[in-house]
Parts: structure tokens; C-alpha cells; sequence
């Protein structure tokens, strides 16, 4: 599947540059030596793509059980704070519903989690929006509980379905497709209102003006993470390469930035060819063979 290709080279890509030095090294697009090593945006995504192709859609149980079993073969794969204690309550058995909804004494994660892994989602999906809208948020209340965890993964899967269907329009075209469908679809809330503002900041702006808007993903929420994300990839629906170089160069939380970006850039970039940065990623889990929509 395209969109897991692009989302695991984004994660891996973005994590190479947590250095001292990582500004310098993005600022001459330097790449860094390989293996890249993608971290639990890719774990979680690929989880979600087990489930779409046991089930054909999001089956929460299923999903659950899958993210407690890959985050107890590696916990280590840089998963937030949040995650460690809702991932290892699944897996002392406890249901997902009560894990997710006990965070925040209640209210649910906010986190961009949701939205790190919901660019397959939308591939998945992506000639039904209105299923795209549901299977998101389906796919991120098994860890996020809050609406706006949610809307984030609605936003970042709308984004995917909307630059896979229209690969083929001319950049603004697409650029403006992909603003209208976030807006429609996103439900109202923090995350939202990022993305109204990413919509009316000139896609000309440097990078640090959007970060001082949009944010970074520094805070990990949705609603500091998903408007930037989804402003880097419509400024280069045209070039997965430069999208990774403008997202990375906004640094925050760089390895989800990227992961969000990567799914959803290369599914409008068609003349995208990953093999050399499939050369530098890390390979998928070795018992990781789903040919599942390979066109997108
Ligand atoms: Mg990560």
C-alpha cells in the first residue's frame, strides 16, 4: 500500500533528525546514513492495515489487540507517555474502551497519535469519503478518546482520500480540494479551526511563519500537529521530496509530521519513485507481507 510506504519513510526520514545538528543537516538536505528507523507511527499503521485486510474495516477489538501485541514485541519504538499506560493496560486485559477513556481523568487523549497513523485509513477508503470519515474515527478512539484526537485522524485521512482521488488536477487545483474536503469533514473543535488558518496562510510562507501559526507538533496535540502537517503537504502535493525537507525543517514533533505528510503526499506525487528512500528505511516487520491496494 502506497499511502503505508509513505508514511513509514516520512516517520523513519523525520526521526533521523532529532540531533544537535539536524537543523544544519536539513538546512544543505543532507540524508542522513542509513538504516532509518521508523518508530511506533509505523507500528500502529501497519497494524491498522492488518485489520483493513482481515476485515475490511475497522474492527476496534481487533485493532486493540493488534496495537497491545506489536507494542509488547517493541515497546521501544518511541511511543508518547499516554501510550505506554493505555497500551500496557491492553495488555493486562483490560478493554480498550476504559484504557482510552480513562486518560485525562476522563476526557480522553487529545494527542496526535490518531492522526500520526489515518493516511492508510483514507487510502483504504478513499473512493467513499463519508467511509473515510467513519473508519478514521473508528481507528483512533481505540487509543483517543477526545473528539479532537479523532478529528485530527478525520482530517489527515480526508487529506489522503482527497489527493489520491484527484492525483491527476493541476497542483492548485488539488491544493484547494484538499482544504475544502479537511474543512468539510473535520469535526468542529481546536484541531478544526488549525486547519481554517492553515487554509488561509499563503503557501508561499516560510516555514518558520507557519510553525508560529500552526505549530509543530512540539505540544503533541492534534491541533498543534495536523493544520501544519496538512499545510506542508498541500504546499507540495507536487514533490514527496520536498515535503519531506519543508516538514522536517519545522522540526517539533518531526518523525509524525513527516509519518502525516509522507501518507498523504505520496499518493498525489505520481511521479514519486521510493526506491531509493526504501534503500535507506528500515524494513517493515519481517513477517510483514499484506498486499493490500497497492495503488494507493
Ligand atoms: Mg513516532
Amino acid at each position: 500500500m502506497k499511502s503505508l510506504t509513505g508514511l513509514s519513510i516520512g516517520d523513519a526520514f523525520g526521526q533521523q533528525f532529532f540531533s544537535p545538528a539536524a537543523e544544519m543537516i536539513i538546512e544543505r538536505r543532507g540524508w542522513p546514513a542509513p538504516p532509518w528507523e521508523w518508530t511506533d507511527d509505523t507500528a500502529m499503521a501497519c497494524s491498522i492495515v492488518r485489520v483493513l485486510a482481515d476485515h475490511g474495516v475497522i474492527n476496534q477489538d481487533a485493532l486493540a489487540k493488534r496495537f497491545a501485541e506489536e507494542y509488547e514485541r517493541e515497546p521501544g519504538r518511541g511511543y508518547g507517555p499516554l501510550a505506554h499506560g493505555v497500551l500496557r493496560r491492553m495488555i493486562d486485559g483490560d478493554d480498550w474502551r476504559e484504557a482510552a477513556g480513562d486518560v485525562h481523568y476522563g476526557e480522553g487523549s487529545l494527542g496526535n497519535g490518531g492522526a500520526m497513523r489515518a493516511g492508510v485509513v483514507g487510502a483504504f477508503f478513499a473512493d467513499d469519503i463519508d467511509e473515510v470519515v467513519r473508519q478514521a474515527q473508528l481507528s483512533a478512539a481505540v487509543t483517543h478518546a477526545h473528539p479532537d484526537g479523532q478529528a485530527g485522524a478525520i482530517a489527515v485521512a480526508t487529506a489522503a482520500a482527497t489527493a489520491f482521488i484527484h492525483r491527476e488536477a493541476t497542483l492548485i487545483e488539488q491544493q484547494g480540494l484538499i482544504f475544502d474536503a479537511c474543512l468539510s469533514h473535520t469535526p468542529g473543535g481546536a484541531t478544526r479551526e488549525g486547519i481554517k488558518m492553515a487554509a488561509e496562510l499563503d503557501l508561499d510562507f516560510d516555514v518558520a511563519t507557519a510553525v508560529a501559526a500552526l505549530g509543530n507538533g512540539s505540544m503533541v496535540r492534534a491541533d498543534d500537529t495536523v493544520p501544519f502537517a496538512i499545510w506542508c503537504a498541500a504546499r507540495h502535493l507536487d514533490s514527496f521530496e520536498d515535503a519531506m525537507w519543508t516538514t522536517v525543517s519545522g522540526l517539533g514533533d518531526r518523525d509524525t509530521t513527516c509519518a502525516m505528510v509522507g501518507s498523504i503526499v505520496v499518493l498525489s506525487d505520481t511521479s514519486f519513485d521510493d526506491s531509493d528512500w526504501l534503500a535507506f528505511r528500515e524494513p517493515l516487520p519481517a513477517d510483514f507481507e499484506i498486499a493490500v491496494k497497492e495503488e494507493c
